[in-house]
């Protein structure tokens, strides 16, 4: 089920789940004081954290990358590349 979550400026910040992803849910009424609030973008995504902060995910993200050795030893060879074969080479 999608949620969305809106701001109002009375009430702060709340979500709201919707049975469908149909419709531009851009701004709804607060369901409390029933003022229009906006539509919050939550974006779990990299392009919108901020550049100290995915800088600072890059970061915690490298001791992963030196781990990962240790993980390919355990996961079997055959997946790496059976899931990119137009990597090989
Ligand atoms: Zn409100």
């Amino acid at each position: 089920m999608p949620s969305y979550t809106f701001r109002c400026k009375d009430c702060g910040e709340f979500t709201l789940f919707f049975k469908s992803m149909s419709g531009n849910k851009e701004t709804i009424k607060c369901p409390d004081c029933s003022i229009e609030a906006k539509r919050v973008f939550l974006a779990p995504n990299l392009q919108s954290l901020s550049k100290e902060l995915s800088s600072r995910i890059e970061k915690g993200m490298e001791p992963q990358r030196m781990t990962r050795k240790e993980l390919g030893a355990k996961t079997p060879k055959k997946k790496a590349t059976v899931n990119r074969p137009w990597q090989v080479g």
